[in-house]
Formats: C-alpha cells, structure tokens, sequence
C-alpha cells in the first residue's frame, strides 16, 4: 500500500500549463502547489515551493512565452519553508520583490523555527514520511530572503491583478489570502487545505492538521472569508475546489 501511495506522490512535476482558472498556472507537485498569475501582460507569482522548484519556474515561464523578467512580485501566502522554497533565487536572479505580511517578515528572513510536533508524532504514517522524504530530496532548507517586504492587510496591492489581502491569523501569524475578484479565484495558502499531508486523503477543505500554529485562531479566521461567494479555491496543498466560500468553511468546521 505504502509503495502505490509512494508511486503517486513522487510523481514530480505538475503539468505547468494546467491552467485553473483563467491566466492562473498551477505549479509544484502532488503535495506542494505555488502559482503564477497572468494579468496584462505581467506576472505574479503565488508561493515559491521548495527550492528545486526554480527549473519548473524557468520552463514554465518559457512554455507561456514569459521570462523571469516579466514577474512583477512574488507574494508569499505565509512564511512557512514550503512555500519560500526558490524566493531567495528569484530575487538574487531577476531582483523580483519578496513580499509577505508584516507578522511573517521573520520567519522568511530565517530568523524563527517552524512547529514540528505534530509533525514528530506523524512520523509512524507512510504519507507523512513521504512528505519528509519529499522536503529532503528538495534541495535542502530554503535560503533566508535578504529584502522582505512587508504589507498589512485590508490592502489591494498595486500589482498585476490587483489582489485584496485578507490577513487570516492562525496557520501562522501573517498567514493571507490572496482574492483576486476580476476571476473568483482565492489563494488560501495554508490557512486551508484540500489534501490531509497526514494520511494523503484528498478530502476537501479543511484545517490543515500539522504545521498549524494556532488552530483556533485558524478556524475563527475563516469568518473572514464567508461573503466571498462562488470561489476558485487554490490551496497550498492539494488540488483546486470549486463551490460556494460558506459551504468550503462549513466543510472546514465539520472536519475539527
Ligand atoms: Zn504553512
């Protein structure tokens, strides 16, 4: 069993022409998503995976007849190292701004330590040794970011798409989302999932149950994002789902 799970998720590289909603690419692995964003010609990327996801952002750009040089920021849902994977090569590269919510700041420049206990006492499960083995086969920790930017919530930042930031506390303290009201899309990071990193069960949206830092906080966050009605959801981890925001949250609580 452990060898058919293992067989799937190895499966590397996500088609980066998968297009989930309008001008938004989806990017990474079974575990791992980041996007890119298409709006007037610019790009914005969505996370930055782990730190060998740099030649999927080199050749996907290429395929979509982009350069590295057409990426306007890349924002950052929160500052956990599954999602800062490549921001240190992409700034160094092609001098892209790095940006995150003010509360994650530290943790992107390298300065605080992630939660690992439910991590630790996962470790009997096949898929959460999978996801490990995933990470170490990575290219190794993520290298700090030397330029954070910081922005708060309750913004539409002046970039490509204009995405409104909701700041949903919680998965972490700067943990955002990222709504993008011209295509019903929302990138919820971390602040929910629809795969469980635990048993590797797809199940929809939920709370993520390792790497949470404040799980109550992380539900009551959702409140947030009730009136946003019909929805693209993106996640950190696990594929695109579609439906009413209410009934995504609804499905959230249900599973706590
Ligand atoms: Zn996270």
């Amino acid at each position: 069993m452990a060898s058919t799970d293992e067989t799937s998720n190895d499966r590397q590289t996500m088609a980066y022409d998968s297009e989930v909603a309008p001008g938004v690419y989806r990017f990474g692995t079974n575990r791992v998503n980041w996007y890119v964003i298409e709006a007037d010609g610019e790009l914005l990327v969505v996370d930055a995976g782990l730190p060998n996801h740099w030649e999927q952002l080199v050749d996907g750009l290429d395929s979509l007849g982009y350069s590295l040089e057409d990426i306007a920021a890349l924002i950052l849902t929160h500052g956990h190292g599954d999602h800062i994977g490549f921001a240190n090569r992409l700034q160094k590269t092609a001098n892209v701004p790095v940006r995150v919510h003010s509360a994650d700041v530290a943790l992107v420049e390298g300065d605080s330590e992630e939660n690992m206990r439910e991590v630790v006492w996962n470790l009997w499960r096949p898929a959460v040794i999978g996801l490990l083995l995933e990470f170490s086969r990575s290219g190794g920790n993520p290298s700090p970011v030397e330029t954070v930017e910081s922005f708060e919530a309750g913004t539409d930042l002046e970039l490509p798409a204009t995405p409104q930031v909701i700041h949903v506390p919680g998965h972490s303290a700067g943990s955002c989302v990222l709504y993008l009201s011209d295509r019903n899309v929302l990138f919820c990071g971390d602040a929910l999932a629809t795969v469980d990193l635990k048993t590797g069960r797809a199940r929809g949206p939920q709370i993520m149950p390792m790497f949470t830092e404040n799980t109550k906080q992380a539900v009551e966050s959702l409140d947030q994002l009730g009136s946003l009605g019909e929805v693209t959801l993106l996640p950190g981890h696990g594929d695109p789902w579609r439906g009413e925001m209410h009934e995504a949250i609804r499905l959230a609580r249900s599973r706590k």
